[in-house]
């Protein structure tokens, strides 16, 4: 039998046991680095398989290994497994049993998916070459388990190439692969800007840092218009302020912080430079001083020009066994490559600057949006999660 056709019979055979496995994490959701006992799991499934793994330093993720034995190209397929701080209203059966905390963002799909994409691969790596890493990282949503993953080594063999799939809210069964910038860089900063405290009645004695932080929010406003060109997808907001002790008194101290979002390093580069400049400059002329305390965030995520244009042309090769028997129809405009980028955060960023990436969005569900208490995943389209990384995959490393 053909690769493809074992890969799609593989989907069919091992679809229930993904759906158990899957109902087994959403019931016992984990938030961000406390992801253990889904993490055992993990390790419990990887050695039926008979799937040598690792543990991360950075824990508790794992790194498993697929070798065909064969000389060939190394392929990163990475999952996530945190939950979100969610009061679940689903009223599904596995519903989550953990106050407060749920699978609200799909990660328990990403990670029985990449569990059975780890034994689809397995089971027929006589016919293909090189080698699979499977990366279960924790922390996605808070904390960069992926940046902190990479630091404790996981790059250390560069791969040929990372892929990552994300389950999203949209029409059900649509793959989407878009090229360039898929999310955005997010970072942030603390402006303390320092001031001189005086009785408002002699207002020549002090130096007021809430006038001064005023002036810096206008100036910072206006940068957006004059120092980024139009054609970026920028967005600034000071979303804290606070300073100040009462109102006969001028104020010696005021905090901010400000969050921006960048598709671009170029207009990332240009936002940091003249935050800072404008901020410590009008403090400064204004007789005050400030101090910037950037706090650098997830980075974008970029999607290779070359390797994703692999990934779609190999769903547009395989789409009938890609879409072979569903209970559901396939949609007509099914593949999707001209996605608009988002300004929300996803630390496979951190693999994209690592090595050529690709991440693409299913669609599963049509209702509630990704974060919410009621985000429920239509599970008949699981399956197409699973030919679709795996065919990837299997395609990537049958090319030599
Ligand atoms: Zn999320
Ligand atoms: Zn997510």
């Amino acid at each position: 039998m053909e690769l493809m056709e074992q890969i799609c019979k593989l989907t069919d055979e091992l679809e229930p046991h993904m759906l158990e496995i899957r109902h087994q994490i959403h019931e016992r959701p984990e938030l961000a680095f406390h992801e253990f006992e889904t993490s055992a799991l993990v390790k419990r499934e990887l050695e039926r398989m008979q799937v040598p793994y690792e543990e991360s330093p950075c824990r508790p993720g794992i790194v498993a290994v697929v070798d065909s034995g064969k000389p060939g190209k190394l392929l990163m397929l990475r999952a996530d497994m945190d939950a979100l701080p969610v009061q679940e209203k689903t009223g599904l059966p596995y519903a989550s049993k953990t106050p407060g905390v749920m699978h609200a963002c799909g990660h328990d799909v990403h990670t029985s998916n990449l569990l059975t994409v780890a034994e689809i691969l397995n089971r027929t790596k006589d016919q293909w070459s090189g080698k699979v890493k499977l990366v279960f990282q924790p922390a996605e949503e808070h904390g960069g388990g992926g940046r902190e993953m990479i630091k404790a080594g996981l790059m250390e063999e560069v791969p040929d190439a990372c892929f990552a799939l994300h389950v999203e809210t949209g029409k059900k069964g649509i793959l989407a692969v878009s090229t360039g910038y898929l999310t955005a860089y997010s970072d942030g900063y603390t402006l303390t800007v320092h001031g001189k405290a005086a009785h408002s009645s002699t207002p020549e004695a002090g130096t007021d840092a809430i006038y001064i932080a005023a002036s810096i929010v206008t100036a910072l406003h206006g940068m957006m218009s004059r120092n980024l060109s139009p054609m970026e997808h920028s967005t600034l907001n000071i979303g804290l302020i606070s300073g100040g002790s009462a109102a006969n008194i001028i104020a010696d101290e005021v905090e901010m912080s400000l969050m921006m979002r960048n598709l671009s390093k170029e207009a990332r580069d240009v936002m940091c430079s003249r935050i800072e400049k404008l901020a410590q400059g009008i403090a400064e002329a204004m007789g005050g001083s400030c101090d910037c305390d950037f706090h650098p965030g997830y980075a974008a995520v970029y999607n290779d020009k070359e390797f994703s244009g692999f990934v779609a042309d190999t769903f547009r090769k395989h789409e009938k066994l890609l879409y072979g028997n569903f209970s559901w129809e396939q949609p007509k405009e099914w593949l999707e490559t001209g996605e608009a980028p988002l300004l929300g955060a996803e630390d496979f960023g951190f693999y994209s600057q690592k090595a050529p990436s690709c991440m693409i969005w299913v669609g599963v569900c049509e209702d509630a949006s990704k974060h919410s208490p009621e985000f429920c995943v239509d599970e008949s389209y699981m399956k197409l999660c699973t030919r679709a990384m795996a065919m990837v995959a299997a395609e990537y490393l049958s090319r030599g």
